[in-house]
């Protein structure tokens, strides 16, 4: 199950490293986390896992 969404775009990763990967090379600016459950976005990934943590109840 993907778990990283990328804010910009809305593709979704498996890995952090990924969705990373793919902000940097595509939209070559910060990452933005996104929720792909509920489609909110984060841009620090403590508030995006806790979230998710806790709305969630996943990771
Ligand atoms: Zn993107
Ligand atoms: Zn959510």
């Amino acid at each position: 199950m993907k778990r990283y969404g990328c804010g910009s775009c809305g593709e979704a990763f498996n890995e952090r490293e990924q969705l990373l990967d793919h902000a940097d090379k595509v939209h070559q600016k910060k990452t933005i986390y996104m929720c792909i459950t509920c489609d909110e976005s984060f841009d620090k990934e403590s508030a995006f896992s806790m979230h998710v943590a806790r709305d969630h109840k996943l990771f």
